[in-house]
C-alpha cells in the first residue's frame, strides 16, 4: 500500500479477518502523538449547523451570523472563514444546491447526516480531481478520497430493513447527486450505498461540552483513525480538542471566544490526535478503545 505517514510511527497492513489496520513502526514511547489527521469531511446536525463554522470546523456556543444566503446550510465564524478563503465559496458553490434540497428531505437525522457527509467527501474527490490541492504545510495528515475507498463497506451484510429503509429514498438521492455531479449517470445504487456503508461504519462523533457533558452534534471522517481496531485493552487513546491553535486549547466551547484572536490563527478545528496509552514495541497492532453507545449507530462505533 503506497500511503504517506510521514514521520509518524505507523505503518498499514492487513489481514482477512481484521481488514486494513495500524502497526507500531518502530518503539513508540508512552505519551508520543502516534498519528494527527484532520477530517475528509464533517457534517453537523441540522440543529447545529448554525453554531458550527463550514470553514474551520469550530463549534461556537451561539450561532454565527454569516452565512450562505442561498442555501442557508453553511455558516461562518468570521468574516475571514466566510470570503477570505476564495476556495471556500468557489467550493460550496458546487454543493450549495444539493444542500439545500436535503434541507427539506423528509428523513431522519442518521440518514441526513451520512448523506451530509456524502456529499462532503464527493466534494473533496471532485476538487482534488479538479486542483492539486496542496498538503498543509503542517504536521497534520490530510485524508484524501482514495483513503476513504480503503473503508470497509458492510452492505453486504445490511438487513433486509434496512436496505429497504435506503431504496425507498433511491429515486430522490440519484437524482440530487446525478445532478451535482457528485456521482456519474451510471452509476448502480448498490455502489451508491457501499459508500454509505463505509461513512456508516466508520463516522465519529463531534462533541462539544456542556456543564462537564459531552454532548453529540454531528459526524466526521477520518479514514485513517479507522485504521486503529478496537481494544478494550487499548494502546492508544484518540482525542479531538477543539483546538484554537496547537498550544492554546479550547477547553469548553463555552469559553468566549475572542473572534480577534481567532483571525490571526485562523486553524483547522477537529483534528484528531492519537497518543500512546503506555510503551509500546515496533510490530505491535495500534488500537483504541471505541466507547460503544447503542443510540447512536457511528459514535466511535464500529460495526
Ligand atoms: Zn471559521
Ligand atoms: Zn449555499
Amino acid at each position: 500500500m503506497n500511503l504517506d505517514f510521514r514521520s509518524y510511527p505507523v505503518r498499514l497492513t492487513s489481514s482477512p479477518e481484521k481488514g486494513r489496520y495500524f502497526l507500531a513502526k518502530s518503539n513508540i514511547k508512552v505519551g508520543e502523538v502516534v498519528l494527527k489527521c484532520s477530517p475528509l469531511a464533517t457534517a453537523p446536525f441540522d440543529n447545529h449547523k448554525k453554531r458550527y463554522c463550514y470553514t474551520c470546523n469550530l463549534y461556537n456556543s451561539s450561532a454565527y451570523s454569516y452565512h450562505c444566503v442561498s442555501c442557508d446550510q453553511a455558516y461562518f465564524c468570521s468574516l475571514e472563514c466566510y470570503k477570505n478563503d476564495s476556495n471556500v465559496l468557489t467550493k460550496h458553490e458546487l454543493i450549495c444546491n444539493i444542500s439545500r434540497k436535503i434541507a427539506t428531505w423528509s428523513a431522519d437525522k442518521h440518514m441526513k447526516s451520512v448523506v451530509r457527509l456524502l456529499v462532503q467527501i464527493l466534494l473533496e474527490y471532485l476538487w482534488e480531481k479538479k486542483y492539486n490541492d496542496n498538503e498543509p504545510k503542517n504536521d497534520t495528515l490530510r485524508n484524501y478520497f482514495k483513503d476513504f475507498l480503503l473503508l470497509k463497506s458492510h452492505y453486504l451484510d445490511w438487513s433486509i430493513n434496512l436496505k429497504q429503509d435506503w431504496m425507498r429514498h433511491k429515486n430522490f438521492l440519484l437524482s440530487i447527486f446525478k445532478s451535482s455531479n457528485l456521482i456519474q449517470e451510471n452509476i448502480e445504487f448498490d455502489e451508491f450505498l457501499h459508500m454509505v456503508s463505509r461513512i456508516e461504519s466508520n463516522g465519529f462523533g463531534m462533541y462539544y461540552q456542556s456543564k462537564g457533558r459531552e454532548i453529540l452534534f454531528g459526524r466526521a471522517i477520518y479514514p485513517f483513525a479507522s485504521f486503529f481496531n478496537h481494544s478494550c485493552d487499548a494502546n492508544c487513546d484518540a482525542l479531538q480538542p477543539n483546538y484554537r491553535g496547537e498550544n492554546d486549547q479550547v477547553e469548553s466551547v463555552q469559553t468566549e471566544i475572542n473572534s480577534s484572536t481567532l483571525i490571526k490563527k485562523k486553524e483547522t478545528f477537529r483534528k484528531v490526535e492519537f497518543i500512546a496509552l503506555h510503551n509500546i514495541n515496533e510490530g505491535e497492532e495500534l488500537t483504541i478503545s471505541y466507547i460503544a453507545d447503542t443510540h447512536s449507530p457511528l459514535q466511535w462505533e464500529k460495526i
